[in-house]
């Protein structure tokens, strides 16, 4: 029996696991991808809260085997320490670089056809097309969609714990080591600073953290590695409901959480079933839409409400004290709160 074809729009993570996912399955497969690779992407590249078996069932565990495996967490309040452990279970630290080239390699390895430098510009989302764009841009600065978020890798930066959150008025700046000498550094901010190679630094100087902004400026950055994005929202995406759509391109998970790679990719590990009940003529595509819908609200509705409840009390001066406090009490433990969010 001739298998239907599947066409994913977009080779980020979802977009390639998903794609890796159903090659394993023999589904042919045609990838659009509007970059190349390798490249650099806004991410803090801390992954958390992905289980082995969810990495094994998308074909890709090995891929995670050499990765970093963070444990160690510091988090400051300004310049002030006010936490500081051990996570609930390791997470891995990995370069985006190095890991959507690997992916792209596989899902080709795989007999993908993957079709770089090609934008999707379908209006509407046919039967058999899967939208893993990510983030959805908007196109004026609406209510809730004004966040700035801002990467680079940086070499010869002493780090004091594997996962470092610097807290700041109405922004976060994580640092976590990626391998290679490499640290990422990924900051969230309510407003941009302009461009320049500096422009890490202006905007964590700018959100209070002159500490972490002086060691950033003692490092050296890695060439290329400075990217930036802006005009996004959290939660669910514009036009959710409509189509099958995975990773960022169905909703988006407050960057704080360290969760967004892991909801990408449990996200693939979800529209595997009906998209192979689909593409063998077992099940409607409109039913396999209905599914997937109903699967990703139950799955990650309570995580999306909590992950940005939380960033919000985060990224307030005042409530991020009083989490401080609690959390120094140990009337609420980190572990609860990380557990919450994934
Ligand atoms: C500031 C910040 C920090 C973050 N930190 C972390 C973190 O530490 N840990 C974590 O787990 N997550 C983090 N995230 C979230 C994480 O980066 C995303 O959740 C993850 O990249 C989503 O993967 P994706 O495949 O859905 O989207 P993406 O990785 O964005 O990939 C989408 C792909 O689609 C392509 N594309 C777009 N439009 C089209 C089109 N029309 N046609 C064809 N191709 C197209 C793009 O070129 C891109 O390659 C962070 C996000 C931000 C903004």
């Amino acid at each position: 029996m001739a298998l239907k074809t599947v066409t994913i729009a977009g080779g980020g993570l979802a977009g390639l696991a998903l794609g890796i996912g159903l090659r394993r399955h023999g589904v042919p497969v045609t990838l659009l991808e509007a970059g190349s690779y390798p490249r650099h992407r806004v991410c803090g590249e801390f992954v958390s809260g992905i289980q082995p078996e969810e990495l094994e069932a998308l074909g890709i565990r090995d891929l995670f085997a050499a990765a970093l495996r963070p444990r160690e967490t510091a988090w400051f309040d300004g310049e002030r320490l006010f936490f500081r452990g051990t996570l609930p279970e390791s997470g891995y630290g990995v370069s985006r670089h190095w890991l959507d080239q690997a992916l792209a390699e596989r899902f080709v390895d795989l007999g993908g056809e993957l079709r770089t430098g090609q934008r999707w510009e379908g209006g509407g989302l046919e039967a058999g097309t899967v939208l893993a764009s990510g983030r959805v841009v908007t196109e004026r600065r609406e209510e809730g969609a004004g966040w700035f978020g801002i990467k680079a890798h940086y070499g010869e930066l002493e780090c004091v714990a594997d996962l470092e959150v610097h807290l700041g008025e109405g922004a976060y700046v994580g640092v976590t080591p990626v391998g290679e000498g490499w640290v990422n550094v990924t900051g969230l901010f309510r407003e941009g600073v302009g461009g320049g190679k500096e422009l890490m630094e202006r905007a964590v100087a700018r959100a209070g953290l002159g500490g972490l902004a002086a060691r950033l400026a003692g490092a050296r950055q890695r060439p290329g590695s400075l990217k930036g994005v802006n005009r996004f929202r959290l939660g669910w995406q514009p036009g959710y409901g409509r189509g099958i759509r995975v990773g960022d391109a169905a909703a988006m998970i407050a960057p704080v959480t360290g969760n967004g790679m892991t909801m990408a990719l449990q996200g693939a590990c979800l529209v595997l079933e009906p998209l192979l009940g689909w593409s063998r003529g077992e099940l409607e595509w409109a039913a396999a839409e209905r599914g997937v819908c109903l699967g990703q609200r139950r799955r990650f509705g309570a995580r999306l409400f909590w992950a940005e409840a939380l960033q919000r009390v985060l990224m307030t001066g005042w409530s991020r004290r009083v989490c401080g406090f609690v959390l120094g009490r140990d009337w609420v433990s980190f572990d609860t709160l990380y557990r919450m969010v994934r």
